[in-house]
């Protein structure tokens, strides 16, 4: 009986193990999967507003509503609202270091 139950045991830690590994490679997988939709000056995604919009949404809503979302031609994307102080600085992508132009912008 009791050899039984510590065989069990066994059997339940290697399953956890497996598991945890599993897990670890899916979370791995998918924050290396949203890196390039990352803003690379905020750190935020760039499908949600600028660390800057979303202070300034929890005082205002509206606020969220004018943080866009901009492609350069080397197809980086960021926040309009980060890359338009970016390029004030430094005319480049912060990513690939090429100058940076406009492809397109929107959601
Ligand atoms: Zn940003
Ligand atoms: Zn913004
Ligand atoms: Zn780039």
């Amino acid at each position: 009986m009791s050899e039984e139950q510590s065989a069990m045991e066994t059997d339940n830690q290697k399953t956890e193990k497996m598991f945890t590994l599993k897990k670890w490679n899916a979370v791995a997988m998918w924050s290396w999967d949203v890196e390039c939709d990352t803003c690379a000056i905020c750190r935020v995604q760039v499908m949600d507003a600028c660390l800057r919009c979303q202070a300034e949404s929890k005082k205002d809503f509206y606020g969220k509503q004018d943080c866009v979302v901009v492609w350069g031609e080397c197809n980086h994307s960021f926040h309009y609202c980060c890359m338009s102080l970016w390029v004030k600085q430094n005319n480049r992508c912060p990513l690939c270091q090429q100058e940076w132009s406009i492809q397109r912008m929107g959601k």
